[in-house]
């Protein structure tokens, strides 16, 4: 629902930026589905999860395609879902650490971020 505070968003609701570009790698505007599917770091970060989950790597071009067309079994497939709502969480978390501690994340630390707090195998036994 475009409600995250990214730069694109501020910048429609008139706050002053000194740029709407992406906090993370400058490299597009920040908008929701850039931080969270077009951005470098959000790449990595996705490749790395499918990668982890033994699935064929996808690459989203909106967030309604981000939760469609999974084959996978009821419970894998919910899991899957929880996955990357962490995913997506993970991604904003490294933007707030980016704005306000400087401080950038690599996706090889995200993912072990996500997989701390998510044990699908824990959960599947
Ligand atoms: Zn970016």
């Amino acid at each position: 629902m475009n409600r995250l505070p990214v730069r694109v968003e501020l910048d429609k609701r008139g706050i002053d930026m000194d740029s709407i570009r992406c906090h993370v790698c400058n490299d597009d505007i920040e908008s929701v589905e850039h931080i969270l599917l077009k951005c470098p770091f959000a790449k990595e970060l996705w490749k790395r999860v499918f990668n982890w989950w033994n699935l064929e790597s996808q690459s989203y071009t909106s967030l309604d395609d981000m939760f469609k067309g999974k084959k996978l079994p009821s419970n894998s497939s919910k899991l899957l879902q929880a996955i990357e709502w962490i995913c997506g969480y993970t991604i904003w978390q490294n933007i707030n650490q980016v704005v306000f501690q400087k401080k950038k994340g690599t996706a090889h630390m995200a993912l072990n971020d996500i997989q701390k707090v998510s044990k699908p195998e824990a959960i599947a036994n």
